[in-house]
């Protein structure tokens, strides 16, 4: 039934190679007891180990049941050892981990035999070689004697054709050795049993037939077959060792190493506890801060200017361009104010507020409104002077628009709320006009030069600003009529005349005031602001003046130049949010004579007022959300200089907030990180240990019939063991944390509750922990599948 047909096999170790067998050929047959004697080194166990599939010859052919296993594949010759082959070892190899039973059961937990059947045929063979009283026990609870009969009701549990035995009782005292040898002269009985050993007294007693070896060769055989029974319908189960018995296997392993598993998993899991308690802080704290600002945000209005510094217009404006600028200091304490050339370093951008768009406006679905406040631009007759001659000053480079009002229904003075004084006083009359600047104190040169003052000098005190007066002058003073047209009034000498008249009204700059540093409800550009009493009372006397009533009554004709208008669009009522505004295009200029249109012309005769600056208030912050994606709306499919570009201070303050903290969180979990992989490393190396001290068992589940994969999903199992457990260990002991951190938190910021573990997060750091140790033990699991079996079984 087996047959070795000229068998070589040779070992080299470096330069130098040890022929084992040279040339041996022998025929079994299929129940007989054969000693194989000879002296040490001789290739004896060589031999059988090449009969038992665990090595490989060199040249000729092993034929079993007359199928040759030249072609055989690796899962072939495992297959073999399993089915066909038991193996009983001089040292025993028990598993030492594991109970007896388990032991025995191994080979046929490998082929896949079903539990119960498994334990009977386990307790059976235990039963036959006489353990029967110990099947409860641990290897190390037995005998030598008593261990042998575990390995040979080992080797017997799968009913194998053939049993292997090396040296079987080389390791016993003489009267357990009869004892075994009375056992495996049993067994012989219905089996093929190839016993190793150096004890001729032994063989000639109990085997049937001794072979004898000599150098690699066969030098005499007592008792040959004369013929071969072939049998060529052989056929193997092929082996598997499922992924239950990998966990089961290394589980009960590492249950033998308590505390080295415990402190590693430990070891291992603070990475993940950092990790965990960095993600339960800023989800905590992500979720304190955007509960917060949507309360505290909620009333911060979306702004639309008119004329709005923003070079990217696709994005939320505004990055002031100054603040790149070094020289600038912010919220400076000095007393002065510093002239700069805005479009120099900026792009300016002007919204448009046409008709049509506040139209638009007037579409946003009331409900999302708490109110809307506007600031306005009324075009106004101004004149200063050096105490001698006046001079018009240019209002639409001044800037020059009502300070807001607050929204319906809010307490309070806009000015004093949200800006800071400077310098002087806040307006108390109607009359006063108050300098609003920037928070770096900046002043544009344009707008100063049309104040008057030296816009080409380093820094302005104060003092030059405050307490300036200008003169506004009605248009029935400013504009003459003669022959039913109009014409300015405008040479020098009348001008001072005008300035000088009881008509004219003095106006001052009673202070200078700049945003209130952190308070994003100023929404003022810098510039001269005024009362919107002023404004009505100067739109009032407009209305009445005999050049808007001759505007007025003419259609086609510009009164002060007797141009014929262009045919504008745009002709409206009136809209509803507040007060009416000039339906014309309301970037047109403050100057009537250029005016193309009738409405521009009233409007630049001060006759109705224009929007400058619009803001809307949202009633909460999923409100203001609406609000925003409305105003989207509008841009879209608008080419740049068409957008309106609005600010949206919430939305600024929150991503800002929401950036930092992820910034935050990113860095320290880079930091946690690291202690990753120091415990990816680690378990790297208590693998590698684990497989060092696993060698014999590797060898044994080879024996067994374990295939290579098996012995990587061994080592696997018990990597993602040990991952699995820091992975739970650190979200537990990370879970625990919170507590304490949130007490102390509470005693700090009066925020409760802020870590909070997001149970996914929990799940993603186990299965992360899990992931990465088995990347750790990944090199070592392979490196013990890749063990020769034959060196791992003579490992000690
Ligand atoms: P025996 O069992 O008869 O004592 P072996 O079969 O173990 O002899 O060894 C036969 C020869 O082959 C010896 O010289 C031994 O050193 C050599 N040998 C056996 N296995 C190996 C191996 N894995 N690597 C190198 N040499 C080996
Ligand atoms: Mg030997």
């Amino acid at each position: 039934m087996l047959q070795l047909k000229n068998i070589s096999k040779s070992y080299t170790t470096g330069s130098f190679t040890q022929i084992a067998l040279n040339d041996v050929s022998l025929d079994f047959r299929k129940n007989e007891f054969v000693a194989i004697l000879g002296p040490s080194g001789s290739g004896k166990t060589t031999c059988l180990n090449l009969i038992g599939g665990l090595d490989q010859y060199d040249n000729g052919d092993l034929i079993i049941n007359g199928t040759s296993t030249k072609h055989f594949k690796d899962s072939d010759w495992d297959a073999y050892r399993n089915n066909s082959v038991g193996f009983i070892f001089q040292s025993y190899n028990l598993i030492s981990h594991l109970s007896i039973t388990d032991n025995v059961e191994m080979g046929m937990t490998l082929s896949g035999v079903s539990a119960e059947v498994k334990h009977r045929k386990a307790v059976e063979a235990l039963e036959k070689v006489g353990l029967k009283e110990h099947i409860h026990k641990k290897p190390g609870q037995l005998s030598g004697g008593q261990m042998q009969r575990v390995a040979i009701a080992r080797a017997l549990a799968n009913d194998p054709d053939i049993i292997l035995a090396d040296e079987p009782t080389g390791a016993l005292d003489t009267v357990t050795s009869e004892q075994i040898m009375e056992l495996i002269k049993e067994i012989a009985k219905d089996k093929l049993v190839v016993m190793v050993t150096h004890n001729p007294e032994l063989a000639e007693t109990y085997a049937d037939r001794i072979v004898q070896f000599r150098d690699g060769k066969v030098i005499s055989d007592s008792n040959p077959p004369d013929e071969i029974q072939e049998n060529t319908n052989y056929q193997l189960k092929k082996t598997a060792m499922s992924y239950f018995t990998a966990l089961k296997l290394s589980g009960k392993n590492i249950s033998t190493k308590k505390w080295r598993t415990a402190l590693t998993a430990f070891a291992s899991s603070i990475g993940i506890i950092g990790i965990a308690l960095i993600l339960s802080l800023s989800n905590g704290f992500d979720k304190q801060i955007s509960s917060y600002e949507s309360g505290a945000l909620s009333n911060f209005p979306v702004t639309i200017n008119e004329s709005a510094a923003s070079i990217d217009l696709s994005s939320r404006p505004s990055e002031d361009a100054g603040k790149k600028d070094k020289k600038w200091k912010e919220f400076t304490s000095a007393g002065e104010i510093y002239p700069y050339d805005p479009s120099a370093n900026t792009v300016m951008h002007t919204n448009v507020l046409s008709e049509e768009y506040l139209k638009y406006l007037d579409g946003i679905d009331p409900a999302l409104l708490d109110g809307v406040s506007y600031s306005r631009k009324v075009n106004m007759n101004i004149l200063r002077s050096d105490g001698e001659t006046a001079v018009p000053v240019d209002t639409a480079s001044l800037n020059f628009t009502s300070y807001p009002d607050k929204p319906a229904g809010v307490e309070g003075s806009y000015l004093a709320d949200y800006y800071d004084l400077l310098a002087g006083s806040l307006p108390e009359k109607s009359t006063d006009l108050v300098m609003v600047v920037d928070e770096y104190n900046r002043m544009s040169q344009s707008i100063l030069e049309a104040l008057g003052l030296d816009y080409k000098a380093a820094n302005i005190s104060f003092d030059d600003i405050v307490g300036r007066e200008f003169k506004l002058i009605y248009n029935d003073d400013y504009y003459i009529e003669s022959d039913g047209m109009f014409k300015l009034n405008g040479n020098a000498a009348n001008l001072s005349a005008m300035y000088n008249s009881g008509n004219a009204v003095t106006l001052k700059i009673s202070g200078i005031i700049r945003k209130q540093q952190d308070s994003p409800m100023s929404t003022m550009s810098a510039g001269i602001a005024y009362s919107d009493s002023l404004a009505e009372e100067f739109i009032t006397n407009a209305k009445n003046s005999s050049i808007v009533k001759a505007q007025e009554q003419q259609e086609q004709v510009n009164v002060l130049t007797g141009k014929v208008f262009s045919q504008v669009s745009g002709m409206g009522s009136g809209m509803g949010m507040g007060m009416s505004f000039s339906m014309g295009n309301s970037s047109a200029s403050s100057d009537p004579g250029s005016s193309v249109s009738k409405e521009d012309t009233l409007a630049a005769l001060g006759a109705v007022a224009t929007p400058s600056s619009i803001s809307l208030y949202p009633k909460d912050f999923e409100a203001k959300e609406g609000i925003v994606k409305y105003l989207d709306q509008w841009n879209e499919g608008r080419s740049d200089k068409e957008m309106i570009v609005y600010t949206d201070l919430a939305e600024m303050v929150t991503s800002l907030s929401s950036g930092i903290m992820d910034g935050i969180t990113m860095v320290l979990i880079a930091f946690a990180s690291i202690s990753l992989v120091v415990s990816l490393i680690m378990i790297g190396i208590i693998t590698y240990i684990s497989v060092l001290e696993r060698t014999k068992e590797i060898g044994v589940l080879r024996a067994l019939g374990a295939r290579k994969k098996d012995i990587t999903r061994v080592f696997n199992a018990e990597t993602c063991i040990i991952g699995s457990l820091s992975g739970l260990l650190g979200i537990g002991i990370a879970y625990l944390l919170t507590i304490p951190v949130n007490i102390i938190l509470k005693s700090i910021t009066d925020l409760s509750n802020v870590a909070q573990l997001n149970p996914l997060h929990a799940f993603g750091l186990v299965v992360l922990s899990v992931g990465l140790t088995m990347l750790g033990g990944f090199i070592p699991a392979k490196f013990a599948a890749k063990k020769d079996p034959v060196v791992a079984l003579r490992s000690e």
